[in-house]
């Protein structure tokens, strides 16, 4: 069977389908949404930086693709309520959600563990976990109303493995991976599922930030990555539930 990773996609792959993605104006999550508007999707892009959003939207655009949905909302502040009253609008609005990509983390301060402080602890946990937390509280009696749905948590190899001084990063992608594995038990044998996809060292301005002194020419691209977002959107992936997936497969 051919890997995810070298998934290809048909042009009509996402044709009918309405996309979420969060983080969409920046790095993959940006590359995402252009991607799955390419392959036909209708995507809401969901992000704090409105210019950045509205240059993905301008991109999708350009190329032809359905006109997107903006959404600004900056998870550091966000309360259950504003979830709640986003989804009441995506709902008026389009009906339907087919695939949620949770892209938008931060990385925050790599640091000794004992030296992680607390509002640092508390402020990126608040984007990285407890946004994604509360957003799928709020969405998922819309998402259950569609026959098959996609739902998709980034990961990464620190959310499988702890290393050292990337505390608080590395936790908050534990969770992500525990939120994913008990929705997914929760959820098997209905029309929706839920995964994790591990981007791998990808050059973005994130990576950047983790690893100053590297050369980014020798990373993978957004792009490069695209085949396992495609699958995991896409209706080949009906069945997969539970899994972490790597893009990156070596
Ligand atoms: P990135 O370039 O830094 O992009 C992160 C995105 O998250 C940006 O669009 C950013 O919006 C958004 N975001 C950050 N804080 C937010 C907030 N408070 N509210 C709403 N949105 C917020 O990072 P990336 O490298 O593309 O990472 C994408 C995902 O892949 C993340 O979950 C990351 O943990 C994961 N990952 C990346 C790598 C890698 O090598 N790049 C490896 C493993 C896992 P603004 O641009 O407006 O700040």
């Amino acid at each position: 069977m051919q890997s995810h990773s070298q998934y290809v996609a048909s042009d009509n792959a996402l044709r009918d389908k309405i996309v979420l993605i969060t983080g969409a104006g920046d790095g993959i999550g940006k590359q995402a949404a252009i991607t799955f508007a390419q392959h036909g999707a209708e995507v809401i892009l969901l992000g704090r930086t409105v210019a950045k959003l509205e240059s993905t939207y301008d991109e999708i655009v350009s190329n032809g693709g359905l006109q997107p949905t903006i959404v600004p909302i900056d998870f550091k502040g966000a309360s259950p309520k504003n979830y709640q009253d986003m989804v009441a609008s995506i709902e008026g609005q389009l009906k339907k959600i087919d695939v949620v990509l949770f892209n938008a983390s931060v990385l925050g301060n790599l640091c000794p563990f004992h030296e992680i402080k607390e509002s640092e602890f508390l402020e990126v946990n608040q984007v990285n976990l407890n946004s994604q937390f509360f957003m799928t509280q709020a969405l998922l009696p819309l998402l259950k109303k569609n026959k098959n749905t996609s739902v998709i948590y980034t990961t990464s190899s620190v959310g499988r493995t702890g290393r050292a001084y990337w505390g608080t990063y590395s936790i908050s992608k534990f969770a992500t991976e525990g939120m994913m594995q008990v929705l997914a038990d929760e959820y098997k044998n209905t029309g929706i599922r839920f995964n994790c996809i591990n981007p791998g060292a990808t050059k973005t301005s994130m990576r950047a930030k983790a690893f100053p002194g590297e050369k980014p020419d020798s990373l993978k691209t957004p792009e490069d990555i695209m085949p396992t977002y495609l699958y995991l959107a896409s209706d080949d992936s009906i069945g997969v539930n539970g899994q972490s997936l790597d893009c990156q497969v070596k």
